[in-house]
């Protein structure tokens, strides 16, 4: 893969940083492409250009601002809380195959910059309810988007199977644990680096950062 280009679905959070670093040490030539659908902190869209520029990746901004036509979700509207699913509920913050469309577009612009690389931080370890983030759905986009487009494309999931302490510890692989610490947004409610410390993001990263500094303590 060393000799070939490859584009990441890039947010500027910590998952797809982790992907992004993950990516240039795996492809000669990265890409990145973001996605604005409007989301409550036009910040997270600042944060994933500052990211690129730094690290000296292209950057393209898609908007999907239709994405909000379809339904009405806590990222996007300002006026629904952030808060997590009650048993058997989705996370208010759902917007049903969101990562399907993503992808498709994606897809789409890795095609026209010659790339049959792509790259995207879903997960399923963490799995909230989303099911375009299930691996078996992954496979069968790739087919799918292969067909469509009579091409090899090749989605990576680096993170479908960790939990977030092992994705710090990937960050930590890639010698960029502090970088993304820092440098990243995840917090609902826009702070980058550790956000607020309230919100389920916030407190989900926290976790899996303290869990994994444990570790490495222990195995020191
Ligand atoms: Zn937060």
């Amino acid at each position: 893969m060393k000799e070939e280009k490859a584009v990441v679905v890039f947010s500027g959070g910590q998952d797809s940083t982790t992907c992004l670093f993950w990516a240039l040490k795996e492809f000669k030539e990265v890409h990145t492409v973001t996605f604005d659908y409007g989301q409550r902190h036009s910040e997270e869209i600042e944060c994933a250009r500052e990211i690129a520029d730094e690290l000296g990746v292209s950057f393209h901004v898609l908007d999907m601002s239709l994405i909000n036509q379809l339904s009405a979700n806590a990222l996007t509207r300002s006026d629904i809380e952030v808060k997590d699913g009650e048993e058997g509920e989705l996370p208010s913050t759902f917007v049903a195959g969101r990562n399907h469309l993503f992808l498709s577009f994606a897809a789409v612009y890795a095609r026209e910059m010659g790339a049959r690389h792509l790259i995207t931080g879903v997960c399923e370890t963490d799995f909230s309810g989303y099911p375009d983030c299930r691996d078996v759905f992954i496979k069968s986009l790739n087919v799918t988007l292969n067909l469509a487009m009579d091409e090899q494309f090749v989605i990576h999931t680096p993170l479908m199977w960790l939990n977030k302490e092992q994705t710090w510890e990937l960050a930590d692989q890639l010698d960029a644990l502090s970088y993304i610490q820092e440098k990243t947004l995840t917090c609902y409610h826009g702070i980058r680096g550790d956000g607020c410390g309230e919100c389920p993001s916030c407190i989900l990263r926290r976790n899996g950062f303290d869990a994994y500094l444990r570790r490495k303590e222990v195995q020191a």
